[in-house]
This record gives C-alpha cells, sequence and structure tokens, in this order.
C-alpha cells in the first residue's frame, strides 16, 4: 500500500486535509520522504489499530515481511501487553499525544524493548488514525538493567569484603572492579587507579598465572561460558591468599567478562589443618615402633598400613593379601593355634591381642604383639579391623632376663627356689612318682663370719659346683639359699635314691677350696617323695626340708627321709625352746661326768663334765638338743655358769670324799666368750671352791677361734695365765687348722670321735691321728681321742701312740656319785659296750602309728609316726618310737594294724620303762578292744 493510499484510506473527505501534531499531509509526494528517511520506524494505524502504512524500518525492526505488517498491532506486542498498549492508543484516539515503552514481538519470538510515540491523526477536527513512531532501545534497556545490576552488585560487594568483582570489558580492553580489591591489595583508590594490568598480574601466584590466562582466553573466544578455579594472590600483608575464582561471560555481543574472587582462607585453613593433621598422623604413624594396618578381614587385604608393618615383617605380600598361608610361613609352629584362635574371635567380632614369634630366614626370631580391634559396618557386619602390632622382643627378653633373675640364683646360676617349686609342680603332672633331696654342707654360717661373705661366696659356688659334677643327669639340680640345694629325682632314675644320696654323702671326704683354706664340710641330706608325703609342692619342700635338719643335727654326715614324726620333733624342739627358761629354777639341769684314762694302764687321767636336761614331760634331752636353743638366746651364759658351779662343787665332794682330783673339762659355748667377763668369772668360781687352776680345763671348738674375736684371744691368754688348760674338743671335724694351735694358748687336742669310729678300716682316718699326734708333741700338746667304744679301736690308738683315751669302752657319762666310785678306784678298764639294750629288746611287736592330738589342752594337728607296740594289759599299751613323746600332759590316737586288722584307741602316755613308753588307755572299752586284737594275733602265730 502507497502512502497515497493509506491517505486515502484514512481520509473521510477529500477536500480537507489531513493532520498530524498540527503538520499537514496535503502533498503526500513531499511528506512521504520525511517518514521514510527517518531513522526511526513510522507507522500509520487506522482507528481500528491496524496498520495502513510504515516506512521501511518497520519490517527491519520486527522481521516479518511487508505484507504481514498490515495487520492489528496486537500482532506485535506480547500478550500481556496489549491492554496497556491498547489504552495508549485509546487515548491517541482521543486526541492525545502518548510516549511509552513497550514491547515488542520479533518476527523469531525475542522482544524488543522499543519506545513509541502515538500521535492522532486528524481531519477536520476529528481523529481518523493513529501515526506511530517506534525506536529500538533494547540494546539502551540491556545496558541499563546491567548498570543496575551492576551497581547493585557493586553496592553488594562493598558489603562484603570478601569479595572481589571484576568486569573486563574486552572491547574497551577496560577492567572495573569492585572496591574491596583496594582493602585486599592494601592500595589506596588513587594507587589502584594507577595500578596496571601487568602490575594486576604480578599480584597473581606465578603457578596459577598461566592455567587462569588460558581459561580466561577459552572464555573471551567463547569456548566456555564460566570455570571456577583456585588462585593465589598477593594480599595487603605480601602474602600469597588463596581465592576461590569464579569467571563468567555476561552476555555475547559485548564479550563482557566478570571475575569474582573470593577469599578461600578459612577453608584453606581448615584444610591445611587438616593436610598437616593427616600428616602429623602419618608421622606419628611412621615414627611409631607400632605397625598399624586396616584388614579386610574376609579377604586378609591391607587395607592399610604404617611403615612400621613392613619393619615388622620385613616385606609384605605381593598382592598386599595377608593370606594365613602367607602369615603362618613366617609363624613359629608354636604359635599356630594360638593365631588360628586369635583369627577365630575377630572374625566372630571379638577385640583380641596375641603375642607371637615370627621367624626369618637368617634364623632370627621377633616377637610381636598385635592388638586388633573390629570395626562395624551399620548392618552389623565387620568392615574391617584396626591392627596395632608392637615388635616386643627386646621386652621378651627383658621379660625372659627377668625371669631368669628371678628363677635363678644370683651367686650360683641355679634355679632357685621358685624356680625349684615350678618344676615341682611340672613334675607333679608327669613323672608318677619322685624324690626331693634337700643337701646342706652346713658350714656357711661358720665361714661367712669367720672369713667373710666373699669367702661365703666362694664357698657357695665351690659346693654348688661340687654337687653338679656329682649328681646324675636326669636330676634338676636348684638352690635353696646359703649352702644349701635341692635335687629333684625322677623315681625312674635307674640308680635307687638313697643310693645316690649316700654317694653324695661321699663330698665330706672332698676338699673344698677357699684360698687359701681347703676345708670339708659335713654333708646333710633330708628327702621327701612325691606322691607318699604330700601332693602340695611347697609342703613337699617343706618335708625333705625337715628331714634335712634331722640329718644337720647329728654330727656327721646323714640323710633321712622324711616322716611324719618329724613334725612332732619340731613342735617338741619349740617346747623346749619355751621350756629352757625355767630348767635350771626348776632344777631339771643336772651333770653327768665321763672319764678320761690313759690308753696303757686305765688309770683315771682327767673326766668330762657332760650336761643333762631331765624335762618333766619329754623325759632326758641330750645336750646337742638344747645347747644349741640355748646359744640362741642370752640362756646359755646362765646354763655355762650354773655347769662351772656345778661341776667345781662335784670336785670339792669328791675331794671331801677322799678322792684324788684329776682335772675336770667343761664344755664351753664359742659365743660364751664374747661376752667381756667370762675370765672372772673362772677366777671366781676357783676361788670361791678353792681349787687349784690346773684342775679347771675348758673344751672349746674350732667355732669359737674362727670368730676371730680380739676378746677371745684375750679371755684366752688371761685363762691360760690363770692356770686353767684350754682344750680343743672334736679335732678334726672341723678346719683342724694348725693356726689356731700356734695361735692360742691351746694345751690339749682331743681327736673327734669321727676317727675312732673309722680308724680300723680307714687308713686316711689312721694317717690323720698319726700327724695330728705327731703336731702334738712337736707343739707340745697333750691328746685325747674321743668316742673309744670297742677294744679293736682302743688297740689302734695304743698302736699309733695315743696317750688318753675318752669313751664308752671305760665308761659312758655318769652320775657324781658313780664317778666318785671310779675316783675312788682310780683305775678303770676296758669294758666293750655289749649291749645291756639287747635285754631290752622285746620279743613282741606289732607295727602301728601315732598321732598326737592334743598337748597342755591345745588340739594339734600333726601326722601319723610310726611305733611298734610290744603287748598290752587292760590298762596300759607299751610301745616303743625314734619320736621323743611327752609324758602326761598330751593325748595320743595310736592305730595297730596287721594284715587286714586295725585297731584304734585313745591314750596318754605316763612312763617311760625300760626304754618303753608307757601308754594309758582312755577307756575301759578301748583297752578290750586292743586286748582282743593282741590275742588274736598271738592265736594266728
Ligand atoms: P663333746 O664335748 O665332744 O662330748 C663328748 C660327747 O661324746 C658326749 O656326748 C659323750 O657322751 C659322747 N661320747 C663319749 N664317749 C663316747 C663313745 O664312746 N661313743 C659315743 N657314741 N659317744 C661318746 P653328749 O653328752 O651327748 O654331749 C654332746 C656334746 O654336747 C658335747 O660334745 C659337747 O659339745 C656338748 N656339751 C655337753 N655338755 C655341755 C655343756 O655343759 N656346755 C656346752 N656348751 N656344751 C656341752
Ligand atoms: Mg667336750
Ligand atoms: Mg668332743
Amino acid at each position: 500500500m502507497t502512502f497515497f493510499d493509506a491517505m486515502q484510506r484514512l481520509s473521510r473527505s477529500s477536500t480537507s486535509p489531513l493532520l498530524i501534531g498540527g503538520l499537514e499531509l496535503s502533498h503526500p509526494e513531499r511528506v512521504e520522504p520525511f517518514f521514510q528517511q527517518s531513522t526511526d520506524a513510522v507507522f500509520f494505524f487506522n482507528h481500528l489499530g491496524e496498520i495502513v502504512y510504515f516506512n521501511e524500518n518497520l519490517p527491519r525492526m520486527l522481521g516479518y515481511s511487508e505484507d504481514t505488517l498490515y495487520n492489528h498491532f496486537a500482532v506485535f506486542s506480547p500478550p500481556e501487553q496489549n491492554d496497556s498498549v491498547t489504552t495508549f492508543f485509546e487515548r491517541a484516539l482521543a486526541g492525545e499525544t502518548v510516549h511509552y515503552t513497550a514491547q515488542g514481538l520479533h518476527i523469531d519470538q525475542h522482544r524488543l524493548t522499543l519506545k513509541i510515540t502515538n500521535m492522532p491523526i486528524e481531519q477536520e477536527g476529528q481523529v481518523v488514525g493513529v501515526y506511530g513512531i517506534a525506536r529500538d532501545i533494547t540494546r539502551e534497556k540491556q545496558l541499563e538493567e546491567d548498570v543496575v545490576q551492576i551497581r547493585s552488585q557493586l553496592e553488594l560487594t562493598e558489603q562484603i569484603p570478601e569479595l572481589v568483582v571484576f568486569h573486563y570489558d574486552p572491547q574497551a580492553r577496560t577492567i572495573e572492579y569492585s572496591p574491596s580489591l583496594i582493602n585486599y591489595l592494601g592500595l589506596g583508590p588513587e594507587q589502584l587507579k594507577e595500578l596496571s594490568n601487568e602490575q594486576l598480574h604480578k599480584r597473581i601466584h606465578p603457578r596459577d598465572f598461566d592455567p587462569l590466562r588460558f581459561q580466561v582466553i577459552r572464555l573471551l573466544d567463547g569456548e566456555i561460558e564460566t570455570f571456577e578455579q583456585e588462585v593465589s594472590v598477593l594480599n595487603a600483608n605480601h602474602q600469597y591468599q588463596l581465592l576461590r575464582l569464579k569467571a563468567l561471560r555476561r552476555d555475547d555481543q559485548s564479550g563482557l567478562i566478570s571475575l569474582i574472587l573470593y577469599d578461600l582462607s578459612e577453608v584453606s585453613e581448615a584444610r591445611r589443618q587438616l593436610t598437616l593433621e593427616r600428616e602429623q598422623t602419618r608421622e606419628i604413624y611412621e615414627a611409631l615402633d607400632a605397625a598399624i594396618s586396616q584388614i579386610d578381614l574376609s579377604t586378609g587385604r591391607l587395607l592399610f598400613h604404617s611403615k612400621g608393618f613392613f619393619q615388622i615383617f620385613e616385606e609384605l605380600p605381593e598382592d598386599l593379601v595377608l593370606s594365613e598361608e602367607w602369615l603362618f610361613e613366617r609363624l613359629d609352629p608354636r604359635d599356630v593355634p594360638a593365631m588360628k584362635q586369635f583369627i577365630r574371635r575377630l572374625t566372630s567380632g571379638k577385640s583380641s591381642t596375641i603375642q607371637y614369634r615370627l621367624l626369618f630366614p637368617d634364623g632370627r626370631c621377633k616377637w610381636i604383639e598385635d592388638q586388633q580391634i573390629p570395626v562395624f559396618q551399620l548392618d552389623g557386619s565387620i568392615a574391617y579391623t584396626n591392627s596395632i602390632m608392637h615388635d616386643i622382643t627386646l621386652q621378651k627378653e627383658y621379660e625372659e632376663r627377668l625371669q631368669q633373675l628371678a628363677m635363678h640364683d644370683s651367686v650360683t646360676g641355679l634355679p632357685n627356689r621358685i624356680s625349684l617349686t615350678e618344676t615341682i609342680k611340672d613334675w607333679m603332672q608327669t613323672n608318677t612318682t619322685f624324690s626331693i633331696l634337700s643337701i646342706s654342707f652346713n658350714r656357711i654360717s661358720e665361714i661367712n663370719n669367720a672369713f667373710g661373705h666373699a669367702s661365703g661366696d666362694q664357698w657357695i659356688q665351690a659346693t654348688s659346683a661340687l654337687l653338679y659334677t656329682s649328681k646324675p643327669d636326669e636330676v634338676f639340680f636348684g638352690h635353696l639359699g646359703g649352702d644349701e640345694y635341692a635335687m629333684l629325682i625322677p623315681s625312674c632314675f635307674k640308680q635307687d635314691v638313697t643310693s645316690c644320696a649316700e654317694a653324695l654323702l661321699t663330698l665330706s671326704a672332698a676338699p673344698i677350696l677357699i684360698e687359701p683354706y681347703a676345708l670339708f664340710a659335713r654333708v646333710s641330706i633330708g628327702i621327701s617323695r612325691f606322691p607318699d608325703d604330700s601332693h602340695d609342692p611347697i609342703e613337699l619342700m617343706k618335708h625333705s626340708y625337715t628331714a634335712l635338719r634331722r640329718s644337720r643335727r647329728e654330727d656327721h654326715s646323714a640323710v633321712h627321709h622324711y616322716a611324719s614324726n618329724l613334725d612332732i620333733d619340731y613342735y617338741r624342739r619349740y617346747r623346749l625352746e619355751q621350756d629352757l627358761h625355767y630348767a635350771i629354777e626348776r632344777n631339771q639341769l643336772f651333770l653327768e661326768y665321763q672319764p678320761k684314762v690313759d690308753s696303757w694302764t686305765g688309770k683315771i687321767i682327767g673326766l668330762e663334765a657332760l650336761i643333762r636336761w631331765q624335762h618333766p614331760e619329754w623325759g632326758r634331752i641330750p645336750p646337742n638338743d638344747f645347747i644349741p636353743l640355748a646359744e640362741e638366746s642370752a640362756l646359755h651364759i646362765a646354763i655355762g655358769d650354773w655347769v662351772v658351779e656345778t661341776a667345781c662343787q662335784a670336785m670339792v665332794n669328791w675331794s671331801r670324799a677322799g678322792a684324788e682330783l684329776v682335772p675336770i673339762s667343761v664344755n664351753v659355748s664359742p659365743k660364751r666368750f664374747l661376752i667381756p667377763g667370762f675370765e672372772h668369772q673362772i677366777e671366781q668360781a676357783l676361788t670361791t671352791y678353792k681349787l687349784s687352776a690346773d684342775l679347771l680345763e675348758l673344751e672349746i671348738t674350732e667355732a669359737a677361734l674362727i670368730m676371730d674375736d680380739p676378746n677371745i684371744s684375750r679371755t684366752l691368754e688371761h685363762l691360760s695365765q690363770l692356770g686353767v688348760r684350754i682344750a680343743l674338743d672334736d679335732f678334726g671335724k672341723g678346719y683342724s687348722s694348725m693356726v689356731y694351735l700356734q695361735r692360742y694358748p691351746i694345751n690339749v687336742v682331743k681327736i673327734d670321735r669321727q676317727f675312732a669310729t673309722h680308724i680300723a678300716e680307714d687308713r686316711k682316718a689312721q694317717a690323720i691321728v698319726k700327724s695330728i699326734l705327731y703336731m702334738a708333741t712337736e707343739f707340745n700338746l697333750a691328746v685325747i681321742a674321743e668316742g673309744i667304744e670297742t677294744l679293736q679301736q682302743l688297740e689302734m690308738f695304743r698302736s699309733l701312740n695315743c696317750p688318753n683315751i675318752q669313751g664308752y669302752l671305760f665308761s659312758r657319762p655318769v652320775s657324781a656319785e658313780v664317778m666318785e666310785s671310779f675316783l675312788l678306784r682310780e683305775v678303770l678298764y676296758p669294758i666293750e659296750a655289749c649291749s645291756l639294750a639287747s635285754d631290752t629288746v622285746p620279743s613282741f611287736s606289732v607295727p602301728g602309728k601315732i598321732k598326737m592330738l592334743k598337748h597342755q589342752n591345745q588340739a594339734l594337728d600333726f601326722s601319723f609316726s610310726n611305733i611298734q607296740a610290744h603287748r598290752t594289759s587292760t590298762r596300759h599299751l607299751y610301745f616303743t618310737t625314734k619320736t621323743p613323746l611327752p609324758l602326761q600332759t598330751a593325748t595320743f590316737e595310736v592305730r595297730l594294724t596287721e594284715g587286714n586288722q586295725m585297731v584304734s584307741c585313745t591314750l596318754s602316755i605316763i612312763a617311760i620303762e625300760q626304754g618303753q613308753y608307757v601308754g594309758k588307755y582312755a577307756t575301759v572299752q578301748e583297752a578290750e578292744l586292743v586286748l582282743r586284737f593282741f590275742q588274736s594275733l598271738r592265736y594266728t602265730e
């Protein structure tokens, strides 16, 4: 449609011109170019709103073909704007010129922002159409919006100092940035303005720069729409700070890009912290000797392992799978069962710890402790186990050494008492029967006192070595302490235990070296047996020791088997210790006297006072049983003084009776010399009883001299000067040191009884006696042999030229009265001790056992001791036993057995008659039972 046609359409009269805002459109040919040349789109609507004319800008703007444009304006505006556009149109129809902005629809449906002006087209005062001009302000509008957005973003970023926003316009090559950059870079606004791009680039960490530039270029080239990256940027403190950068393209045409940087320092700090902690943990793991690992139990796979793991195993399974095969190959076979159990426990979900040995090809062995803790999944199944392994080899070695120390004696290196007890326990499990030998050399305390503990140690080492070389191989050998040892002898042992013990006794003949001395020792042995004597290890050891004590009490090497009566022995010893305190005041002590005679003539040349204790309950107690008890307290002083007094008194009495006095000797406890004033006591006694000093002889043993106390030699010198004679008793039993004979004022040597016992058959004994006699002549000493019992022994001593004799052959120790008669007789004749005892040996005996139930109203729990019952009456049972029993004050249970008959009764002992205990039955009924038992035996005989 041409301009002219359009005018025609609008015109309502042919005469009056059309007017737009007072402009007359009367010459269309002149007006049209004005519309056509406009830079805006120009168009005319009829009064219905249909486009009737447009210039060429309108199709360019809206993209429609020219034909399509002759349409209602609603076709070209978005539906939601129809109303408002219609309102403006109607206002123009009403004669108003209106300006508004509305959106137009492009043919491709994108929206254009149009700035529109509508003016009425009038004719003859009436509006006939509407004139429209539209300018596309889409781009301006967009820019404006962008500016608003940027403004608001900038405003926003000002509030958030952690954010730095850049807008880069590649066309203008300008960068717009948020003010937070000022803070960030530590520059003033002026400095910032002067900041060149290059300077800005330098702020970026070189490491990050190239990757960043690469990405930015891609963004600018439109290859990517956005990217994110971390960059380190020098901050106000000249430190690199890690920032997160987010970049995006603003708009396709402008190519504007925005970069937003935000501070990651908190995140990075947290990250750094985490890394640090991880590293620290790792470091700790690696620094630990422990091996930390995580193991998938189902596959055995090592999920994680620290360096320590490798250090322990020294290799890793190739596939990192800890298979049982791999593990067991390296495990000590002894630990395999424990390991299997350990794995079973773990797989059942229980934490567990195990210690095992790893063996290495070069023969090394490591002890490992492995603690594993299963970690569960939510469903309760085991995810993996955490394992902590330690190499505990050193600890184990240390433990073993401690064990060794704890279980072995430090001087001898032998297993000690604890170890013995453990071994006894073991043997009880495996050996059916075995014996325990307790062995003692009996001299350690003497040696410690005399030579000091270093020599004591030498003694212990020497005695242990001696036993070690003499013991049979099958024997377990241990150290009880001091010079006491123990041996465990299995009963399968080819030699009998007793003969083994007897062989050990011969060690008493072996000289033991402790430089410069070669000493001899008495060997005492006690034996207990499993299972006869006890089922308890400690008790079994105690029993063998109790038997040892009994052996020790003998004055020669001896073996004793444990017997339950040793319990009573111990009890007796304890009671005697108590009662000894009252022995003097209750007149229970008395002296017996034994003559010493000339070997050839039998003339009494002296006598020895020997003490006895008549105990109201326990009968006569020999001095060897109670003198050691007295020496344990100060009692021995009073007793010693009493002996001297009593002996002197006896001398006075005998003298009064007309006897020719011979020197009397008294035994003096070694300890007595340690108490000052002993010599005055003696001097006093001599004065009191008006006895010449040469009538008194003091018998001392080497034990006194060994103490090497200055008091002792001073006292001996003093006594010697008084004229009192000093005799060295039991010579040859101990060290037999010649030194003492030289150093101390000794007048007499008494040859120990053991030489008399062996002299007939033992050439060595003969040689020793010979040399003692030779030496005595050299030192000008008197000599006397003790313990001569037989004529044969007498003959031997005579042949060796031993001048004096003391022994049962001439007389046993006798009472003062008998001694008086001897003294009056002056001469004694040898009478072989043909046993008076044989008369008293009962012709009949039944074996039985006795047990003390009560003593002095106190209930006791002893075991049974053996007895032999000889006869019974309606009231009394007569029996003998090796066990000393108390009279009157105790109640006993007696059991007699013969074949399968047994009878039991209760009794108390009322007397000893001819060496037999007389037990009184508690009830008539019991007496009758025993009587009948005896009768049945006689009957069966
Ligand atoms: P000892 O001084 O060597 O006394 C000799 C011991 O041998 C006496 O034993 C005596 O009875 C005994 N004996 C003498 N001849 C023979 C013999 O032919 N064969 C046998 N088998 N033995 C014989 P006893 O009386 O039992 O005294 C033992 C020890 O007790 C004495 O040995 C002495 O060391 C000590 N002792 C005795 N009385 C006293 C004392 O009053 N004070 C002190 N401190 N000790 C005393
Ligand atoms: Mg004596
Ligand atoms: Mg003696």
